[in-house]
């Protein structure tokens, strides 16, 4: 099968860096087009990641020599997307929220889908935020997206905050086995590359750990309710549980964010041994068509009782898995354990690779 060319929007900063490594060798999809703000359009890639180039994977040499354009200037994307022959973007832009949300419009208007990583649209009724393990079927609402904006070929589709994802795959395997989540309780610990780069002055963090990110706590209390939600009347309706309190810190860790989760079950309530099952059985979507980016074991569930850990658990699975541990009784709530996931990889362009495969599975690219 000849690769899909695929454009990034944001490509030389963190999430876009990692989005130019995982699709280095990925079956479906080959970079064709890098954008990013006027500062580094002009350069080749090569040159304008030069001395801030954040991987150990490196870019494939093709990319090094593709000229960086000016991620505002939709009209020329078009050109070179009709040249190159490309078919969608992924965005990795970090503007300001007003500014992202017009310019992922002005791409999806111009006949160019957008699969972002951006928050700028995750509250836009009828743009699905997807994780393709817990919400693959909201990519139905694209049609009535396209079709309520005039837009033939472009659509917008998210990625939710990647401060929820080590749990939201866990919830979603206990939601389908019929157990009511009412309440959770979180506190995250978040690495320091969810910021960017170069992100939050290091003697803000070194030594030291900042308890506030800004937005973070009301994302990760309304995004799940989104994803857990339905298409109803040509909108996505939210759902009304679970209740949901946020602590968000950041911390002095690379990368890989893991929570504390404490949960309130209905009035049927698993079991730890249960529930421990219930993880190590769960397949969703990706799973069972195989997408390339997709972890063969998304809920990976670690014994020791001081796992996991972000060194060493963050990168299983390519990145993609989930590892939760210290499931156990709670004093308060019914249940309480520990989740992690890697989160420029599962949690931004990782994320982003299989919401793209998703689509491509259902056809909309
Ligand atoms: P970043 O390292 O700061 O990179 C930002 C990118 O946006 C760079 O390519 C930058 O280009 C480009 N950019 C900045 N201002 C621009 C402008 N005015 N016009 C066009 N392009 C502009 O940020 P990041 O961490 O990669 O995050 C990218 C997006 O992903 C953000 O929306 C963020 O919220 C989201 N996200 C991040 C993570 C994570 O773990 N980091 C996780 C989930 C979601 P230059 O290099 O030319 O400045």
């Amino acid at each position: 099968m000849a690769k899909i060319p695929v454009g990034i929007l944001g490509a030389t900063g963190m999430v876009g860096q990692n989005y130019i490594a995982l699709l280095n060798n990925h079956p479906w999809f080959k970079v064709c087009y890098v954008a990013a703000s006027p500062r580094s359009a002009g350069k080749k890639y090569a040159e304008a990641v030069a001395g801030r180039w954040q991987l150990i994977d490196t870019y494939a040499p093709h990319v090094g020599e593709l000229v960086v354009q000016d991620a505002n200037d939709v009209s020329q994307a078009v050109a070179a997307f009709k040249r190159k022959r490309c078919a969608f973007v992924f965005s990795a832009l970090e503007m300001g929220k007003a500014e992202t949300a017009a310019l992922e419009e002005a791409y999806a208007a111009a006949g160019i889908p957008v699969i972002s990583n951006a928050s700028a649209h995750r509250w836009t009724p009828d743009v699905p935020v997807l994780i393709p393990e817990v919400n693959p079927h909201h990519v139905d609402i694209i049609p009535i997206q396209q079709k309520a904006r005039g837009w033939k070929k472009g659509f917008i589709a998210v990625k939710p905050n990647c401060s929820i994802q080590s749990y939201m795959i866990p919830l979603q395997a206990l939601v389908q086995e019929g157990f009511l989540i009412k309440r959770l309780v979180v506190t995250t610990m978040q690495a320091v590359s969810g910021a960017g780069y170069p992100g939050v002055p290091s003697l803000d963090m070194i030594d030291n750990i900042v308890p506030y990110i800004g937005g973070e706590e009301e994302k990760s209390e309304k995004e799940p309710l989104k994803i857990f939600g339905t298409i109803v009347n040509g909108t996505l309706k939210n759902a009304s549980m679970p209740k949901i309190s946020a602590c968000c810190n950041r911390v002095p860790v690379i990368d890989g964010h893991t929570a504390c989760i404490y949960l309130e079950f209905g009035s049927k309530k698993p079991s730890v041994d249960e529930i421990k099952k219930i993880w190590a059985a769960f397949k969703g979507l990706p799973q069972e068509l195989k997408f390339p980016m997709a972890p063969e074991q998304p809920i990976i569930y670690r014994e020791e009782d001081n796992r996991p850990q972000p060194r060493k658990d963050r990168d299983l699975d390519k990145g993609m898995a989930v590892v939760i541990g210290r499931l156990r009784p709670c004093n308060v709530f019914d249940v309480r354990f520990t989740a992690l996931s890697h989160n420029t990889v599962r949690g931004a362009a990782g994320g982003g690779i299989l919401n793209a495969e998703l689509l491509k599975s259902k056809g909309y690219i």
